[in-house]
């Protein structure tokens, strides 16, 4: 039987519009499909290739690491090196005094805890139950139309309810707050355990923030005694042009997430706050949150790889000019507006039916775009942050042209 006629019938569906190509192999920007066709990945996996597929020295460092060992043994119980260098840098990279120079923003506790899962679901997961330990609360503040993983907690924070409404009851304590509006944070009080926001709001179809709600968020938080946690699972790692989006927002969340782009192409996940809350999960009793494989080795030598990679390269400092060449050319009168963060991009077309007619017939001509989860109005743009200026180009181009056809 054909391979896509096995895909349909054994591998679980969860929509009956799958892409379904048939991928033979991956290389940089590129997919090839099992006919030799080739596919400009303009969405990287959702935010996920960030390098490129099979990035060489994640490749290599992950050859290297399976000669040595793969799983040992559950998280939290042995010293491997893969994991504790990589929560090493991770931990450096979460460091306001390196980060900010000087004031109030510079002597935030560093985030030099890091808590290794296998997705950013289990990383919302982590977080919810951080916070709830820690200060002894139990509500939690999300926005509405914000995504944070499809698990039973994290999709106790979604809204609208329209995904989730066939699980209720869900997690009780649950409140809303619109992003970016100011006057909705008196919602937050010293009942509640954390506020949970994307400092881009991605899945709603990029919403930048609003420097204001970000600053107020943060002194409201404090104020109440509230955890902040930022969900950079889709904006770390480079996407925005820098490598966590908060050091361009001048916030310093207490909780952040990260998963997506961190292991170059495999699985992990991680929440990451000061020593000082996260030891709660480890007394008292102990075993606050557990995971058989996460931080895996191999996830973490391709995570370090990858983090190596971008924080040695000019990849990141590069985003914002090939954000500018992404702008520059989306210009079309079917184009009613452009959203960006760095490569993360939304272009609006107009209804789902004109994006899906616009998505089809890019994908014919070699260019893979999505959509989002709560904006159907918007072809997803992410696109490897080592995406060649020709790509960009050849990709734009195409786009284009599949605008004029619609
Ligand atoms: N948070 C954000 C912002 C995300 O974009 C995603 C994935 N789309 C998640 C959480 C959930 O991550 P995962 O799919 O790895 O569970």
């Amino acid at each position: 039987m054909h391979l896509r006629e096995l895909f349909l019938r054994h591998v679980a569906q969860t929509s009956d519009i799958p892409l379904g190509l048939e991928i033979e192999h991956a290389e940089g920007s590129w997919l090839y499909d099992t006919n030799g066709k080739k596919y400009l990945d303009f969405i990287g996996g959702i935010s996920v290739s960030s390098i490129g597929h099979r990035h060489p020295a994640v490749v290599e460092a992950i050859k290297a690491q399976t000669d040595k060992y793969l799983h040992t043994l559950v998280y939290g119980e042995y010293a491997m090196s893969p994991q504790v260098e990589l929560a090493t840098e991770l931990a450096k990279s979460l460091d306001p005094q390196a980060l900010f120079t000087e004031g109030e923003l510079a002597s935030r506790p560093a985030l030099d805890s890091i808590f290794f899962t296998n997705s950013g679901s289990e990383a919302t997961e982590g977080a919810m139950k951080l916070a709830k330990r820690f200060t002894g609360r139990y509500e939690i503040i999300a926005c509405r139309r914000a995504y944070h993983g499809s698990t039973q907690g994290a999709a106790s924070l979604m809204w609208p309810k329209d995904f989730t409404q066939a699980y209720h009851p869900l997690l009780p304590g649950i409140r809303h707050i619109d992003f970016n509006d100011v006057e909705s944070l008196e919602l937050i009080s010293e009942k509640t355990a954390c506020v949970i926001v994307e400092p881009v709001q991605a899945e709603a179809g990029v919403l930048p923030p609003n420097l204001q709600f970000l600053s107020s968020l943060r002194e409201r938080c404090d104020e109440t005694g509230t955890l902040l946690v930022f969900d950079e699972i889709q904006t770390g790692f480079g996407r925005t042009g820098s490598f966590w989006a908060f050091e361009q927002l001048d916030v310093v969340p207490d909780i952040i997430l990260m998963a997506k782009a961190m292991g170059g192409g495999m699985p992990i996940g991680a929440f990451a706050a000061p020593r000082e809350i996260m030891k709660v999960l480890g007394y008292d009793p102990p075993l606050g949150h557990i995971t058989t494989f996460g931080g895996h080795p191999v996830s973490c030598v391709a995570s370090l790889a990858t983090l190596r990679f971008l924080k040695g390269s000019d990849t990141i400092a590069n985003v914002k000019a090939k954000e500018d060449l992404l702008r520059s050319k989306l210009i079309h009168p079917k184009i009613k507006e452009v959203r960006s963060a760095g490569l993360l991009m939304a272009i609006e077309v107009g209804g789902f039916e004109q994006l899906r007619k616009v998505q089809m017939a890019a994908l014919g001509k070699g260019v893979i775009t999505d959509w989002f989860l709560f904006n159907d109005q918007s072809l997803r743009i992410a696109p490897p942050l080592t995406i060649a200026d020709e790509e960009i180009e050849f990709a734009c181009n195409v786009l284009l042209e599949c605008l004029d056809e619609s």
